[in-house]
């Protein structure tokens, strides 16, 4: 078969994995999914403290950096609109979602950049992978917080609101492609919480 993302032909291995954990296929060569680099750096709160924010996120997992060929990938992916992409982290994400237990809810778009984009990238993730979501929060601005200072961003109020009432007393999973200041994944996270969620934690694809 074809890379997604080179396009030249490659040979698929069947691991043990694959067989018997229904590992889903990346439908990458080696040498392209290589270039993606494993994020270890963890993720501190500071910003929030003393904000409404404070404690609103249990943890965030981000899965890779936002390296060159990462860029690359999402620009193709969200930009160009090619939602095939989207099988690219199936598997990994998959892995990374089996370790936790929550109801997963995916950052929405504001409605009008969905028009303007066709599909949501982030739920378009979550189905390649087969992890089961909950779309339970709408976007109440359409301003883009990257245009934004981090102070601004800090002080905006909430970006989101849930759609029905039906917010119960567990855990919740965020998910989300990229994590840069934090501020997106926290006014979600204490929209859940100020509805009685127990426990928020947060995934994201890439740290930025
Ligand atoms: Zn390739």
């Amino acid at each position: 078969m074809n890379c997604l993302i080179c396009a030249t032909p490659y040979q698929t291995t069947a691991t043990w994995s694959k067989l018997f954990l229904y590992e889903l296929d990346s439908s990458t060569c080696g040498r392209c999914f290589e270039k993606f680099d494993i994020s270890k750096s963890t993720n501190d709160f500071t910003d929030f403290l003393g904000t409404p924010y404070e404690g609103a996120v249990d943890s965030v997992f981000c899965l890779y950096t936002y390296n060159e060929p990462m860029k690359e990938y999402l620009h193709q992916y969200k930009f160009l609109q090619d939602v095939a992409l989207a099988k690219v982290f199936a598997g990994k994400l998959q892995q990374v979602f089996q370790r936790k237990e929550g109801i997963v809810v995916p950052i929405p778009m504001h409605p009008e950049k969905l028009k303007l984009r066709t599909f949501s990238q982030v739920d378009e993730l979550l189905k390649a992978a087969r992890i089961p979501f909950q779309q339970l929060l709408t976007k109440t601005t359409s301003d883009s917080q990257g245009k934004k200072t981090k102070i601004e961003r800090l002080k905006t109020n909430n970006l989101f609101e849930v759609i029905s009432s039906t917010i119960e007393a567990t855990n919740y999973i965020l998910f989300d492609d990229i994590y840069t200041t934090g501020a997106t994944i926290h006014h979600a996270a204490k929209t859940l919480k100020d509805k009685g969620a127990k426990r928020v934690d947060a995934i994201t694809l890439i740290k930025g």
